[in-house]
């Protein structure tokens, strides 16, 4: 089995406006049903579309980040087709002119090179209704209607599974960025459809597609290409066609299932939407968003490497989410030593407890300044780093300070040396069978009395502090 998968991706991101696309309905997904509606986003006859602006400036945004040519002249396109939740009978898209074109994004790929990835176009569209079935009938609602989308169109030069959910978690991270989607996919804000072929390795012609809808995970999007990628690779085994087909992803068996048969292309009958006005967009205004535009995840990597000198690993982890990045740097505003001090116990130790309970970040029930608080103890010698941990768990589950469940559990380290050598020569003295083995070459009974030590101390006597006083002790018992 020599194929190559050809993988292109199509993004498609809620636009986090206020207000809809072509009417003044709040965007709200919480609201009872149908309650954020008009004539407009319902279709109701003789009415018309409005361009919200907001939605303009965020695809320009979007497509000046993702390196995109920014189309001063654009058109919009209405694409027919039938479906309950689409009361107008047709969705308002860009076909033939859209507003941003020729991108790309460099990714990384599997042994971990940088690679580009092409944009083809970013077009400007709506969202549709909501259907909801419940027994016999189905309800329809429209609060949905009419949000701005963005269509991300990636160009097939995607190679295999990890480098497409890397090339979307990066989408992702970048919209999140720039503050024009909310980028939750469980809630629906950014879905993807997965299109791949397969061609004999070294072939040069692509082989025919499939297109797999509306993934809404990371986790998905891998296992419905690592899905096609064996059922296509079996087909053509057995001498068999793919046939350029629309499927869907079922996650709970992992497998994809026909929803349409592609005959030719799909018929939608396009033509331009006759109630917008083409989009003009001036020169100053992209130049305007261009200066606007926030720091950038691969900036922002890059100034933490540099400003931080953090190892390109913790600078990426750190700013895969924008909210991960900014509670890191609050955390450093709190903080005086090494700044990798604070990037192991973020990266470590709480994104662990994050990912346990599902949490996001910016909800922490740590805030940054405990956390720091919590580093500066360790830093100091005034808990061990082993306890600290524990201390971190305490306080994620129960809210409170980092002094406050120090104090609680009574774990502050014990560093005064000279309490520790009065608890070492008691010992030390009650003890001088070990003496004499000890003396007498038996190296491993040193460990013996720093057991002891730490048992009479519950483990709070700094180790290093012991282990030189016990040097010095048993040493003068040998002169
Ligand atoms: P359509 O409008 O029918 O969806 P497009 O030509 O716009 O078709 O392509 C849609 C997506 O399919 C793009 O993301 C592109 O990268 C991808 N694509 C095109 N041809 C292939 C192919 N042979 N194999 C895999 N992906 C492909
Ligand atoms: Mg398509
Ligand atoms: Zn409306």
């Amino acid at each position: 089995m020599s194929y190559e998968a050809i993988i292109g991706l199509e993004i498609h991101a809620q636009l986090s406006t206020q207000t809809k696309a072509w009417c003044f309905c709040e965007i709200n997904t919480t609201a009872y049903e149908n309650t954020k509606t008009c004539p407009v986003c319902t279709a109701q006859p003789g009415t018309l579309p409005f361009l919200n602006t907001k939605a303009v400036d965020y695809a320009i945004r979007a497509g000046l980040a993702l390196n995109c040519e920014i189309n001063l002249l654009s058109k919009f396109d209405r694409k027919n087709y039938f479906y309950p939740d689409l009361p107008k009978g047709y969705q308002i898209t860009q076909f033939e002119r859209p507003i941003a074109i020729n991108g790309s994004l460099s990714i990384l790929d599997d042994e971990g090179h940088e690679k580009k990835v092409g944009i083809q176009r970013i077009q400007m569209e709506e969202d549709t209704g909501k259907s909801m079935h419940m027994g016999d009938s189905s309800l329809i609602n429209l609060n949905r209607s009419g949000t701005p989308l963005i269509e991300i169109v990636g160009e097939p030069d995607i190679r295999s599974a990890k480098e497409a959910s890397g090339y979307f978690k990066k989408i992702q991270s970048i919209l999140v960025y720039l503050d024009i989607c909310h980028g939750n996919m469980q809630e629906g804000n950014l879905r993807c459809d997965v299109n791949l072929s397969l061609r004999k390795k070294g072939a040069k012609e692509f082989g025919t597609r499939t297109e797999v809808k509306n993934l809404n995970s990371f986790r998905s999007v891998e296992r419905a290409i690592a899905y096609e990628w064996e059922r296509q690779a079996s087909l053509l085994d057995n001498g068999q066609k793919v046939q350029q087909q629309t499927l869907l992803f079922d996650v709970e068996s992992g497998k994809t299932r026909v929803l349409r048969t592609k005959s030719d292309a799909d018929d939608y009958r396009y033509f331009p939407e006759p109630d917008l006005m083409p989009l003009v967009i001036t020169q100053e205004r992209v130049v305007k968003i261009k200066e606007e535009l926030p720091e950038l995840p691969d900036d922002k990597i890059r100034r933490f490497v540099t400003d931080y000198s953090l190892p390109l690993y913790d600078a990426e982890v750190l700013s895969s989410s924008l909210s991960l990045a900014n509670y890191f740097e609050e955390c450093l505003t709190f903080f005086d030593g090494e700044p990798k001090k604070i990037s192991n116990w973020v990266m470590v130790e709480l994104l662990k407890l994050i990912n346990e309970y599902n949490a996001d970040i910016s909800k922490s029930p740590v805030p940054a300044k405990e956390l720091a608080s919590l580093v500066n103890f360790v830093q100091k010698g005034e808990i061990s780093g082993k306890i600290g941990k524990d201390v971190l768990v305490k306080m994620y589950d129960e809210k409170k300070t980092a002094s406050e469940v120090i104090n609680e559990l009574g774990v502050k380290q014990i560093s005064d040396t000279d309490s520790i050598e009065k608890i070492v020569r008691e010992i030390v003295d009650s003890n001088p069978g070990e003496v004499e083995k000890y003396l007498n070459g038996k190296d491993r009974v040193f460990g013996f009395f720093v057991g002891q030590v730490m048992k009479q101390t519950k483990g709070q006597a700094n180790p290093q502090i012991v282990s030189e006083t016990l040097k010095k002790i048993l040493s003068e018992k040998n002169e």
